[in-house]
C-alpha cells in the first residue's frame, strides 16, 4: 500500500540531496513514480506530470521508448556483464566508442567510459594529472573552476563544483581546486557594466588568479559550456572568446563539462564547438543514455592522447578503472538511445522548441514585477524572480518563494525544478517536448506564479 512504502521509505531510505531530518519526520513530499510515456511521468496515486525537468536533465529521448528498453533486456539476456580492462570489450561497448567519437569535435581521439557524470570528473583530473606526470611538469597539479559550477559530488568533483551547499560540512573543496568568477551576467555587480565588458572582467579575473598562483600550478580549467545546476546561465557575450586565449597561452587544459550540454540539449548535438570551444577533455553522461542506464563518458583530444599513450609506453598499464566502466547494459543503452536521438530528429526539435519555450515564456511572464530574468538557450530556460526589478534585491531565501512556485506547478500538473542556490525555477525537459506541452508548461508557469506572487 501507499502508506506501508511511505513507512519502509522513511524508516531505510537515505535519500541523496534531500532534507534528512525532515524525511525521516515525514515532512518531505517525495513522489513514488510507476511509469512515463513521452514527457509524462505517472506516481502511484495516480497522477500524471508533465516533467518539464526530464528527471534531472537527463530523460533526453522522453520515457517508455521501447527501442531503448529492449536493446537493454537483450544486451541482459544475453551477457549481462563483462569487464573492460585489459582491453577487453563487448559488441555494445565498442560500437557506443564508435559513435560517440563520430558524433564529437574532430580534434577529438577517443572516448573512456564510467557510470555518472562526478565519476567521469574524477577521471578527467586524475588524466590531466597523468598527463602533466609523463610530461615532467609534477606542479602543475590545480584545477580552475568557477563559482555557481555543478561538476558533481565526490570528492574531487564536489570541491570543483562552485555551490556551497556541496562544500558545507564536507571539509571540500580540496586543496588543489580554485574557483574564479561565474559568467552571471544578470548578478552582476556593476548594473551599467555592458556584457563585453563582464566577460573582459571574468577573463580578467581568471588571469589575476592564474598569475597569483603561478601558471606552473595550473593544470586545468573545468566549465559548463553553459552554467546548469548553478542558474540555467549562457555565457555572456564575448565570454569564451576571452577566456580561450589566456589558457592557451598559459599551457592549461580546458575540460568542457557536457554532462548536461551534451546529446541535443542546446540544440547542437555538443555545446562546444557551438560556442567555438576545441576543448582537451570532454565530460559526458545524462543524454548518452538519456538515464535508461547509468553511464558516462571522458572524451580525450589527440593531443592528451598523444600523452597518455607515451606514458603507458613507459609505465604499463594505466592505473585507473572502474568495475562497471563500460558496462554492456549502459552501452546497449546508449546505441539505442544515440539512433533515436537521430532518427526522431531531436537535436533539432531542441533547436526549434527550445527557443519557442523560453520565448512565450518571455512572453507571458517577462513584464510580471516579480520577475528578473528569463533566459535559455535550446532545451534549457530558466525564470528568474526577484523581489524588487528596480533596486535588484532579491527575496530572503527563507521565504522559499521558488520552491512554493514549483509545488504550486506540481499542483497543476507540471514538475520544474527549484534550483538549489536563488530564486530560480528550471526548466530543462525531454527533447522531444512539443510545442502545445510547452504551452502547457507556460500556463502551469503563469498561473503558479500568480498564486505566489500576484
Ligand atoms: N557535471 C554536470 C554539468 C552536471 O550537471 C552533473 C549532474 O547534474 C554532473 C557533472 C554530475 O553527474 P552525476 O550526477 O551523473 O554524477
Amino acid at each position: 500500500t501507499n502508506d506501508q512504502l511511505s513507512q519502509w521509505d522513511r524508516d531505510s531510505f537515505l535519500h541523496p540531496s534531500t532534507h534528512l531530518a525532515q524525511h525521516a519526520r515525514g515532512e518531505v513530499q517525495g513522489r513514488i513514480i510507476i511509469g512515463g510515456e513521452g514527457c509524462y511521468i505517472t506516481d502511484r496515486d495516480g497522477s500524471r506530470l508533465l516533467d518539464a525537468f526530464a528527471g534531472l536533465y537527463c530523460v533526453n529521448v522522453g520515457y517508455g521508448r521501447t527501442e531503448i528498453a529492449d536493446a537493454i533486456a537483450e544486451q541482459a539476456r544475453e551477457l549481462a556483464y563483462y569487464h573492460a580492462y585489459m582491453g577487453h570489450g563487448t559488441e555494445a561497448s565498442v560500437t557506443l566508442s564508435k559513435m560517440v567519437m563520430d558524433r564529437a569535435p574532430d580534434h577529438m581521439s577517443k572516448v573512456y567510459f564510467g557510470q555518472g557524470g562526478s565519476d567521469a570528473n574524477e577521471t578527467n583530473v586524475k588524466l590531466v594529472w597523468y598527463y602533466n606526470n609523463i610530461r615532467g611538469l609534477p606542479r602543475k597539479k590545480k584545477i580552475i573552476s568557477r563559482w555557481r559550477a555543478y561538476h558533481g559530488s565526490g570528492l574531487m568533483s564536489g570541491s570543483l563544483t562552485g555551490l556551497n551547499l556541496f562544500h558545507r560540512k564536507f571539509d571540500l573543496p580540496l586543496d588543489m581546486v580554485r574557483h574564479t568568477t561565474s559568467p552571471y551576467y544578470y548578478r552582476r555587480d556593476t548594473r551599467e557594466m555592458s556584457e563585453p565588458l563582464f566577460s573582459a572582467q571574468c577573463a580578467a579575473d581568471l588571469e589575476q588568479l592564474i598569475d597569483t598562483e603561478g601558471a606552473d600550478t595550473i593544470a586545468a580549467f573545468i566549465a559548463e559550456p553553459m552554467l546548469g545546476t548553478g542558474g540555467i546561465v549562457p555565457p555572456p557575450e564575448g565570454y569564451w572568446e576571452a577566456i580561450t586565449p589566456i589558457l592557451e597561452k598559459h599551457d592549461i587544459l580546458l575540460i568542457a563539462d557536457e554532462v548536461i550540454t551534451g546529446f541535443g540539449r542546446l540544440g547542437h548535438m555538443f555545446a562546444s564547438p557551438a560556442y567555438g570551444l576545441t576543448p582537451d577533455i570532454m565530460t559526458i553522461a545524462k543524454g548518452l543514455t538519456s538515464a535508461y542506464a547509468p553511464l558516462s563518458g571522458s572524451i580525450v583530444s589527440e593531443k592528451v592522447w598523444k600523452v597518455l599513450e607515451q606514458g603507458t609506453d613507459e609505465n604499463g598499464p594505466i592505473g585507473h578503472g572502474w568495475t562497471y566502466s563500460a558496462h554492456p547494459i549502459g552501452a546497449a543503452a546508449g546505441v539505442a538511445n544515440l539512433k533515436l536521438i537521430d532518427s526522431l530528429g531531436l537535436v533539432e526539435n531542441a533547436a526549434t522548441v527550445g527557443p519557442y519555450l523560453t520565448a512565450q515564456m518571455q512572453a507571458a511572464l517577462g513584464d510580471h514585477a516579480h520577475v528578473g530574468d528569463i533566459r535559455g538557450e535550446g532545451m534549457l530556460t530558466a525564470v528568474e524572480l526577484i523581489a524588487d526589478r528596480d533596486s535588484r534585491t532579491y527575496f530572503d531565501p527563507d521565504r522559499k518563494i521558488t520552491p512554493q512556485i514549483v509545488a504550486a506547478m506540481g499542483r497543476r500538473g507540471v514538475i520544474a525544478r527549484a534550483m538549489p542556490q536563488g530564486d530560480i525555477i528550471g526548466f530543462a525537459p525531454p527533447l522531444c517536448l512539443t510545442r502545445e506541452e510547452a504551452d502547457t508548461v507556460i500556463t502551469a508557469t503563469t498561473e503558479a506564479v500568480a498564486e505566489v506572487l500576484g
